[in-house]
């Protein structure tokens, strides 16, 4: 039988190498930045065109190669970085695979001019799809240019499968981010489709971060900083007040190379205790220099994970470091973030109602004789609390079960006789009365079958997402101007993402003023919107965005709808007053779709009356 295997020829394997190393536009400009910081540019451009489908181009002034170095660079496996695998043990360059070029060169167009510092002329090349093209001597400045035109031009099924803009700028922003962030000591810029996204001059740590995210970043940094003989540790941590909803501002960085760690996360959280509300993330930017023999590196190109000799160690020294360097800022005594605001109210003896739906169902069982001790003791001022959570439960019941008036008439007697005037005023109310909060989470409703359960969070997401939906759809939202102007901080990424949106914003009632570097003037929102709601509205909505959740549903309008509805929606555990209650109800039965929310929840459940007296006949 005749022999079947052959070797795949180099511009296959390369097409096949390349769809490891190069993901997307984003994995390119990791790439080619990574390779300019290990020709120890001092200044270094990213140029991009249409989130970098078009063009990636990368402008730095290191060493440059020579003539035969330009060629060899192209091929699988050419590296200047190692020699041999003991060298993977002290590794003091972000390369060292020799895959990336010939990955690039395998599925794009690529132009690369390159002169060495002594050299009189350098010399551009241009490869297509790992064919080279032409190669001439040129008049170049000192240093590397790659462009990387059209990506993925002879795979058209990657192509298809690029996210949107807005998701492939994302991606590309964080790696630019990430190699900045590790460089301080190198002059970084960034162009997307002709306009400066970021200048980021030569600096120390703490103004590459805060020229990064912005200026108001600089006001929430703590220092964190300690040296031992398994790690140097420096960086910086966010004061917990200024928590973020997400974790796009956590970084690890060891040995100047981004990477992610569950684990290091863990010791900085721990390091939080106590300090944060549920669920917020701190923002860190730790730097962690290790000897380099002391981790393993040597996983998958794109892969930000790595493995530490001594975790263990490590864990407890960042989470003492981190505490220590919290404590000595004087954050930590300041902070009273358990607080629950719902406790400012006289409300707080509202989870007490809990014990309602038990007494009332078991007739053998005599609530009211236990619950007077506990009301009279609780004082007089808790009547108004009174009137308005317990009365609900048990006017309820008695609209549901209308026809079983004995035990009603027991309940409503033994209620009367704690508080007289209650049972007056019930009695008045009853006529009017039509929705029932209970546990500030859902709003109860006689109705002719039954009765009608609502879900008020998500009901409220209902009305206000038709609501925002309309007003950007028919363009005549009003606006309510504001006395003073908001000025709003956000990194250049977040503007430019605002700017994009400027139009579906100002269709809902925004009026921008200005848009500046780091930050944005309105002077006017939609009514629905409060002025000190409006920072969070947009941070949602930009946190939305960048996750790429709503970019992928159908309308730029739909998404900014979906995403405002859910952050301006009343949370559960809010109180909501009886017209709040009675316009929610009525509002969620005038929309267009009331059965569910804007994300396909249901918003309410009905109970008939038979449903009830099943319940009641076991
Ligand atoms: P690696 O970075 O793993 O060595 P690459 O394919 O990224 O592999 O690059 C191959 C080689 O090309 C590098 O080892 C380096 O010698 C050279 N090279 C790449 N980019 C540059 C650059 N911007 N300036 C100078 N030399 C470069
Ligand atoms: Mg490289």
């Amino acid at each position: 039988m005749s022999s079947i295997i052959q070797l795949l020829p180099d511009h296959v394997a390369n097409q096949i190498a390349a769809g490891e190393v190069v993901q997307r536009p984003a994995s390119v400009v990791k790439e080619l930045l990574e390779n300019a910081v290990d020709a120890k540019a001092t200044d270094i451009k990213l140029i991009l065109k249409d989130a970098g489908k078009s063009l990636i181009q990368v402008i730095d002034n290191g060493v440059g190669m020579s003539v035969t170095d330009s060629r060899l660079c192209f091929e699988r496996h050419a590296t200047s970085k190692i020699r041999q695998a003991e060298d993977l043990f002290s590794l003091h360059t972000k390369g060292f695979r020799g895959e990336a070029l010939a990955s690039i060169a395998a599925i794009a167009h690529v132009e690369m001019k390159t002169k060495q510092d002594q050299e009189e002329l350098g010399i551009h090349i241009v490869v297509e799809g790992s064919k080279f093209v032409s190669q001439e001597p040129a008049v170049l400045p000192k240093g590397t240019s790659f462009a990387v035109k059209n990506l993925f031009f002879n795979i058209p099924a990657r192509r298809n499968f690029l996210k949107s803009e807005t998701v492939e700028q994302r991606h590309i922003v964080d790696e630019f981010q990430r190699v900045a962030m590790a460089h301080p000591n190198i002059h970084f810029t960034m162009y997307h489709n002709g306009s400066e996204m970021f200048n980021l001059p030569i600096s120390n740590y703490r103004q590459r971060i805060v020229n990064i995210f912005s200026g108001k970043t600089n006001e929430k940094l703590v220092p964190v900083k300690e040296e031992t003989e398994i790690v140097n540790l420096h960086g910086f941590v966010g004061k917990p007040e200024f928590a973020k909803k997400n974790r796009s501002e956590q970084f690890f960085f060891v040995n100047d190379r981004f990477i992610k760690s569950g684990y290091l996360h863990h010791a900085i959280m721990a390091a939080y205790e106590g300090l944060l509300k549920d669920g917020a993330q701190p923002s860190y930017f730790l730097y962690l220099e290790v000897p380099p023999h002391t981790i393993d590196i040597n996983i998958h190109p794109t892969k930000t994970e790595i493995k530490f000799d001594d975790e263990q160690a490590l864990y407890a020294i960042l989470r003492s470091a981190v505490k220590h360097g919290l404590g000595q800022f004087n954050v930590a005594p300041v902070l009273d973030f358990d607080r629950d605001p719902n406790l400012d109210t006289p409300y707080q003896y509202q989870n007490r109602e809990a014990e309602y739906p038990t007494i009332q169902v078991d007739s053998n069982f005599n609530p009211f004789a236990n619950e007077k001790s506990v009301k009279t003791t609780s004082s007089s001022s808790t009547s108004s609390y009174r009137k308005t959570e317990v009365q609900p439960s048990w006017e309820s019941l008695y609209v549901g079960l209308k026809q079983s008036t004995q035990e009603i008439s027991e309940i409503t007697f033994e209620d009367d006789a704690v508080t007289s005037s209650l049972f007056e005023e019930n009695e008045v109310e009853q006529e009017v009365k039509r929705t029932y909060q209970i546990h500030k989470k859902y709003i109860v409703s006689p109705i002719k079958s039954g009765m009608v359960i609502i879900n008020q969070k998500r009901a409220h997401e209902r009305v206000l997402y038709e609501e925002f939906l309309i007003n950007m759809t028919v363009q005549q939202a009003s606006s309510q101007r504001l006395l003073f102007p908001l000025e709003l901080f956000f990194s250049p990424n977040e503007i430019e993402l605002v700017r994009e949106l400027q139009l579906s914003l100002e269709n809902l009632g925004f009026i921008f003023d200005a848009f500046a570097e780091s930050s944005i003037v309105i002077s006017g929102l939609p009514i629905t919107i409060t002025e000190s709601k409006a920072s969070i509205v947009l941070d949602d909505l930009l946190t939305d965005l960048q996750n790429g959740i709503v970019t992928d549903s159908f309308s730029q309008n739909d998404t900014i709808a979906k995403s405002m509805a859910k952050s301006l929606a009343v949370r559960t555990g809010t109180y909501l007053t009886e017209k709040e209650q009675e316009n929610l109800v009525h509002n969620l039965f005038a929309c267009k779709e009331p059965n569910v929310s804007p994300f396909q929840k249901p918003t309410f459940i009905t109970m008939s009356v038979e449903d009830l007296d099943k319940k009641f006949s076991i």
